[in-house]
């Protein structure tokens, strides 16, 4: 019997046979897989599927739709230091309605555009409202920041600050409220527009040891940089970057959960050597984004310590899983 997502993906499809052929570098539990493509390239590929009522809200507006779907989806590209180049896009409607294709379509290409991904293919079918994006990225051989290659010492870092997403969609579903407007126009922002951190994969892929990008909550994401580098962690709960937003109207242990399990943050976890500490601000310093030390990597058998104020802080929440009580 298999009780969560990733025990079902391990039971039921990680198959222990390796393909004859010695081209796929790197294959399921990953942010993407890898398949040699030049002599010098390998290409980055990553699979997500959007269902209505389960990873956004039906009146969610097209262009919001198109924004953060694309997003979301890019985001695992970042998480393995990629440049985005192709996508294919599966779409499934209820019915035609020309209205919502067009503000869906003009905002897929503006985000398109702008990172100059080209639109290859995809299908299309009539059902519920769902979108698969599958995307492709290409990156330098031996370049690619895999979860597995964190190592005892290695500090661990974050991108942007957490939690702000899963307060924006409290805000949505009206679970809390904020009086200033401009307070809840900004969180909100975060749920259904992150920023696919594409430039700091990028730079982070001559410096980082591991990376991954957080969509199911910090400690649930970062457990799978441990478990795939067989490593531990002591994570200090006071350095964990927060927004003003949520600092000035919230109470800390609600901001806590958000922060550690809320997910669909879609910054990036990475660890790196101590001694890259000052490649890592040669790297970050010019792009306009915070980036925060929040522990180290420790032996495996210390397992994950959260520390708050000195001492051991007990957190249950692991993260979003679809199949997860
Ligand atoms: P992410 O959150 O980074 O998109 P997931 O948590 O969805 O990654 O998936 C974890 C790993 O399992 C990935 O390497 C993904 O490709 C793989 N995976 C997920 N579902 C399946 C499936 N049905 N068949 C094969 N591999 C899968
Ligand atoms: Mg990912």
């Amino acid at each position: 019997m298999v009780s969560s997502e990733f025990e079902l993906i391990n039971k039921y499809f990680t198959s222990k046979k390796k393909c004859k052929c010695n081209y796929i570098e790197l294959g399921i539990g990953d942010d993407c897989a890898l398949i040699e493509f030049k002599k010098n390239k390998v290409l980055a590929v990553s699979n997500d599927t959007f269902v209505a009522n389960t990873h956004f809200l039906k009146n969610i507006h097209p262009s919001d739709l198109a924004y953060k779907s694309l997003s979301v989806s890019l985001s695992d590209l970042a998480a393995m230091g990629a440049d985005p180049k192709y996508i294919t896009l599966s779409i499934t409607l209820p019915k035609l309605n020309n209205r919502w294709l067009f503000s869906f379509s003009k905002n897929l290409f503006k985000s398109l555009d702008k990172y100059n991904i080209q639109l290859i293919g995809g299908d299309t079918t009539r059902g519920p409202l769902s979108l698969t994006f599958n995307v492709y990225g290409l990156i330098p051989k031996g370049f690619a920041i895999k979860r597995s290659g964190a190592k005892i010492n290695d500090l661990i870092y974050v991108t942007g600050t957490l939690g702000d997403s899963a307060a924006g969609l409290n805000l949505l579903k009206k679970k809390i409220k904020v009086k200033n407007i401009n307070i809840y126009n900004a969180l909100v922002n975060r749920h259904l527009r992150p920023v696919p951190r594409i430039l700091q994969g990028q730079a982070l892929r001559y410096i980082a040891s591991s990376a991954i990008d957080i969509s199911d909550g910090l400690i649930s994401d970062l457990g799978h940089i441990l478990d795939s580098s067989n490593c531990g962690a002591y994570i200090n709960l006071d350095d964990i970057p927060l927004s003003s937003y949520l600092t000035n109207n919230f109470k800390l242990n609600h901001i806590l959960n958000w922060a550690l399990s809320g997910g669909e943050d879609y910054e990036l976890c990475f660890t790196i050597p101590e001694t890259k500490r000052n490649k890592l601000k040669i790297a970050l310093n010019h792009i306009k984004i915070p980036y925060t030390c929040i522990g180290k990597i420790v032996h495996k058998s210390k397992g994950l310590v959260l520390f708050r104020n000195g001492k051991t802080f007990k957190f249950d929440k692991k993260g979003f899983d679809h199949f997860g009580c």
